[in-house]
């Protein structure tokens, strides 16, 4: 192979590419997911489309592999440089070119973080929705490569949703631009749609024209305690067939609320099996009357307690206890796997009771937190024992397996926001048939046909043969 991180150095400066044997290199070989870094030759710090451009033609002249990486807080290993060769950042491509309140949309680099998009937009009287949990640090590029999704996509929709328009470069060095600028639009097949969720494997983003909305003027909250995840089932069942359409509703299991109760400002009563998060946005006059409703549901279907936020600060103080779950399960186990698996909302509870089976059965402590809205379910199994034992891994990895299982077995998908990159890889065929994984080969091999961009990620190996 060329010593592809000198080539790089000389055409878009030495400062703009990290070497091997430079340190700074290990921080893009390694994203957040439990996955152990992947050695690379070289990063490239691009900051514009053109340099994007550069490194995919002399990366595809050199048959180096390629690597798109946004703010690496992935969790699925989709920005690990499986093959080596080149990580191409765009974390300093941080511009925001243009906010127009006239036509809703913002223009936007990839590199820039979503919270402060969100913030530049807000400032406007505009929103944008998409709200993952890393938002403080992830990029908007890598949101749309992954098509994110967070607690708001019940009402708001996901990453997708948002994207009218993208400038993408290819392997080769070709510069793509797709979609519109205008909210309403069917010309042509839809490509845009096709390059978000691709997770870097089609193309690199190196634009986003991105769809706006009013910002809602107010919002409410309510967490209602439930001594079993079924009443808390029904009532959500109730409060969304009453035609309330919140903009969150999430749940937390008994497990959760276990490892949250020592720190939680909030008390959780002792017999607390499930607790449920609502937040209703809109017009301030008609949310508190929307609160009222989805409590006298909550009480109709055995809620324990109801709290409802009267301001800011209280609301906050709820999702301070929801936000908690996932750091105080990493704190408790020295070992943890979050996975996102999504079911259609009727199958939730019985997702919930076999990822209890699963957990008994083979001794893996469970919690589960998530989207109840959507279906969309944090199954997180954790191991109090050394992850480098492979016994360790291995039953981690049959409890997970299972979970995986579940989930299709349900009607539902092995991830509803986190995609697939490396980790999932693997149980692709558990969902998707050869010949649907077949296609999706095809489509690959038409933007990167040697296969050099992100090589390894979503599509598991071909099997010998392709049957339905
Ligand atoms: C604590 C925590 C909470 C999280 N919560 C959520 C959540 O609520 N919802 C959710 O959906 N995700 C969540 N995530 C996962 C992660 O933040 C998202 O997947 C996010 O979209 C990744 O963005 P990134 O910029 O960090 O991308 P990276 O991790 O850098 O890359 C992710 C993928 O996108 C590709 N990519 C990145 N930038 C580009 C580009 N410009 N062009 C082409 N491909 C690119 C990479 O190749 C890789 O495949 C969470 C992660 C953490 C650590």
């Amino acid at each position: 192979m060329a010593d592809i991180g000198h080539i790089l150095a000389r055409e878009l400066g030495a400062e703009q590419v990290i070497l091997r044997g430079d340190e700074r290199l290990d921080d893009y070989e390694r994203d957040e997911s439990p996955m152990a870094p992947h050695p690379c030759d070289a990063a490239a710090l691009c900051r514009t489309t053109e340099e994007v451009a550069t490194v995919l033609r002399l990366c595809r002249e050199h048959r180096v592999p390629v690597t798109p990486r946004g703010a690496g807080s992935g969790l699925t290993g989709g920005c690990l440089p499986v093959r080596g060769g080149v990580v191409l950042s765009v974390e300093q491509m941080t511009a925001i070119k243009e906010i127009s309140a006239d036509d809703m949309i913002a223009v936007v680099e990839p590199g820039v973080v979503t919270q402060t998009l969100q913030n530049a937009v807000e400032e406007q009287g505009l929103f944008y929705p998409p709200d993952p949990a890393s938002l403080e640090y992830c990029s908007i590029g890598g949101n749309a490569a992954n098509n994110a999704g967070g607690p708001r996509a019940f009402k708001y929709g996901v990453t997708r949703e948002y994207v009218l328009g993208l400038e993408v470069g290819l392997m080769g060095g070709e510069v793509l631009r797709v979609g519109r600028r205008c909210t309403k639009g069917v010309t042509g097949y839809d490509l845009t749609a096709g390059f978000v969720g691709s997770e870097g494997t089609f193309g690199v983003i190196t634009e986003l024209t991105l769809r706006l909305l009013p910002r809602p003027p107010a919002q409410a909250t309510l967490l209602a305690v439930f001594r079993s995840v079924a009443d808390a089932g029904r009532a959500i069942t109730a409060l969304i067939g009453r035609g309330i359409r919140p903009r969150v509703i999430e749940l937390a299991d008994k497990s959760s609320i276990d490892h949250i109760r020592p720190r939680s400002r909030y008390k959780f009563p002792e017999t607390a099996h499930a607790i449920v998060l609502v937040e209703v946005d809109g017009d301030g006059d008609t949310l508190g009357m929307q609160i009222e409703r989805i409590g006298e549901d909550c009480d109709a279907h055995g809620a324990i307690d109801i709290f409802a936020a009267n301001d800011p600060a209280e609301r906050r103080a709820l999702w301070e206890a929801r936000r908690q779950i996932s750091p105080a399960l990493k704190e408790a186990h020295r070992y943890k796997i979050g996975e996102d698996v999504c079911v259609p909302r009727s199958a939730i509870v019985e997702m919930l009771a076999r990822v209890d089976r699963i957990s008994a059965e083979t001794g893996v402590p469970t919690a589960v937190f998530g989207h109840a809205g959507d279906g969309n379910l944090h199954v997180n199994l954790m191991s109090d024992d050394d992850p480098a034992d492979p016994a360790v891994m291995q039953k981690l990895e049959h409890a997970c397996g299972r979970v995986f299982a579940d989930a299709v077995a349900l009607r539902g998908t092995l991830s509803g926001e986190h995609g697939i990159g490396l980790v999932k890889r693997d149980y692709m065929p558990l969902e998707q048939s050869e010949r649907v994984l077949e296609w999706q080969r095809r489509w690959k091999a038409m933007w990167d046909p040697d296969d050099l961009l992100n090589p390894g990620k979503i599509l598991p190996a071909r099997r010998a043969a392709c049957s339905e």
